[in-house]
């Protein structure tokens, strides 16, 4: 994976140095992008490892309500704006700060605490909005419920949700979370595309066993996945980090994982769903 961050020096050159783009810049605007293509790619190429899915593999055609020609254009169409937005984001707060942090690059203390901060940030930021965007049923209706035509997720549906809400999301959150955590452009591309990861990670559908992500985060696929049923609708905000705010909120719900006999888990809440 270490092989990625080093992709934007294939497009990075002289002119784009002339025009105040410094390479961190590049790095922080394209690595997200390459690294939710690789890594959406990489489920794609495990194919469709049916003793782990959490739906049978033709409920992704059968139960959602937009097809994948149209969720690859979407997603493709998000990241252009956001690439637009994360250079424009470097421009305002003077990208030069990169420069700086390039000839002197942080710690690995500061960017823990850095990366931990955005991660409180963006977590606590989502949450109250996600949680909103359901409250609110004219908002649900003509924003959300763009991202919940996926019933049935997959990786590269991840970012797939209706532009203004892309831009509500993650271009706002996720400036907001690298601003007030102080990192570099530098520091932010690996925190973008860390986020990139996990958010394809929690649109899946699978339950490898020894997933990463599954033993550090209890906000995991199942986890998300239950949020996406049409019954889960009032549970299972957070994301895309930590369970903490559906925990002292009270929207967290439980999940049990049963073995179905076609192969896969039936993924069944602990407790009862109310929907009204
Ligand atoms: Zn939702
Ligand atoms: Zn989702």
């Amino acid at each position: 994976m270490w092989f990625l961050f080093g992709f934007p020096k294939v497009v990075y050159c002289d002119n784009m140095a002339s025009l105040g783009i410094s390479y961190d810049m590049v790095l922080g605007s394209l690595m997200p992008v390459v690294v939710y293509w690789v890594y959406g790619g990489m489920y794609m190429a495990l194919g469709s490892c049916d003793n782990y899915r959490l739906h049978p593999k033709e409920d992704e055609d059968e139960k959602n309500f937009a097809s994948k020609e149209t969720v690859i254009k979407g997603v493709l169409w998000q990241q252009f704006r956001q690439f637009i937005a994360t250079n424009l984001l470097y421009m305002m707060t003077g990208g030069s700060h990169g420069g700086a942090s390039s000839a002197q690059p942080p710690s690995l203390t500061v960017i823990a605490r850095q990366f931990v901060v955005a991660m409180l940030v963006f977590d606590t930021y989502q949450y109250f909005l996600h949680r909103y965007l359901h409250h609110n049923k004219f908002l649900y209706r003509h924003l959300h419920s763009k991202h919940h035509r996926l019933v049935v997720p997959y990786p590269f549906g991840a970012i797939y949700s209706h532009p203004i809400e892309g831009f509500l999301f993650d271009i706002l959150g996720g400036s907001l979370a690298i601003f007030l955590s102080g990192m570099s452009p530098a520091t932010s591309a690996f925190f973008s595309s860390f986020a990139a990861m996990k958010s394809v990670d929690d649109h899946c559908g699978l339950m490898l066993p020894g997933n990463p992500f599954h033993i550090f985060f209890e906000n995991n696929t199942a986890y998300h996945d239950l949020h996406h049923q049409l019954y889960g609708g009032k549970y299972n905000f957070s994301q895309p980090f930590f369970a903490m705010w559906d925990r002292i909120l009270g929207t967290h719900m439980p999940y049990s994982l049963e073995k179905r006999e076609e192969g896969g888990f039936e993924l069944q809440p602990a407790k009862e769903c109310k929907n009204d």
